[in-house]
């Protein structure tokens, strides 16, 4: 006897790590898209900025003029978009569609503005902010590129702590000190959550609001 249709299961929600620079986002990520049987398919996001060298058009970014970054914009085919540094990055709304049709969860590696907007575009996503264990490491982090100004790299510092400002508007926190636990940690929240968790408890914002302290006394000491 064949019964109604069952429903279709609900599509995976996404997942959204964001952060300061010198976090260890990217590598987190790719660890997260490289484990064995990985649920996650990357948000390849759209880009101005230039490619840096090894970086793969359609894997890393999708590299686009700024005349057709502004066009998507105003045709609506950005589900969000944000200027970071002076370059605009945007996220396909595709992406959202692409994951649900393959049963993945998307994983979206985005600044704080784009995790805001994709927050109200789609409520189950799960925000995970991701943050080194000291200050020191985001101050490494940003030297460590070697290109930059010193005006620049100011510039860099305090996109950094605007960025950690916004933490307690996450779901999560996941220090990452160890880039094994950092990986488990997400791992972990992401099986275990069951709805939006709203702003961080008092321990995270704490946490976060040391390393803005220490971040802010190395600056001064410039
Ligand atoms: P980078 O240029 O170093 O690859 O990225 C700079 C910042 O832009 C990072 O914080 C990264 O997470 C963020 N970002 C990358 N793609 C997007 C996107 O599609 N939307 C938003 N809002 N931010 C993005």
């Amino acid at each position: 006897m064949s019964g109604p249709p069952l429903a279709a299961p609900p599509a995976p929600f996404p997942v959204i790590l964001a952060g300061p620079s010198g976090a260890g986002k990217t590598t987190l990520r790719d660890r997260l898209l490289d484990e064995p049987g990985s649920p996650y398919l990357f948000s390849v996001s759209m880009t101005t900025r230039s490619p840096r060298p090894g970086e793969r058009e359609g894997v890393d970014y999708r590299f686009v003029s700024h005349a057709d970054f502004e066009a998507l914009a105003k045709d609506g085919a950005l589900l969000e978009h944000a200027a970071v540094h002076g370059e605009r990055y945007g996220t396909p709304r595709d992406n959202l569609d692409r994951a649900r049709e393959a049963g993945a969860r998307l994983l979206l590696d985005i600044d704080v503005q784009g995790a805001r907007q994709v927050r109200r575009a789609a409520p189950e996503a799960v925000s995970i902010f991701i943050v080194p264990p000291t200050a020191d490491r985001i101050v490494r982090q940003l030297r460590g590129r070697g290109s930059e100004t010193p005006a620049q790299l100011e510039r860099r510092l305090a996109g950094a702590r605007a960025e950690l400002e916004a933490a307690a508007e996450f779901d999560y926190l996941v220090v990452n000190d160890r880039i094994e636990d950092a990986v488990a940690a997400v791992s972990s929240v992401v099986a275990t959550h069951r709805g939006p968790a709203g702003r961080l408890g008092a321990a995270d914002r704490e946490y976060v609001a040391r390393i803005v302290r220490e971040l802010d006394r190395i600056r001064g000491e410039w």
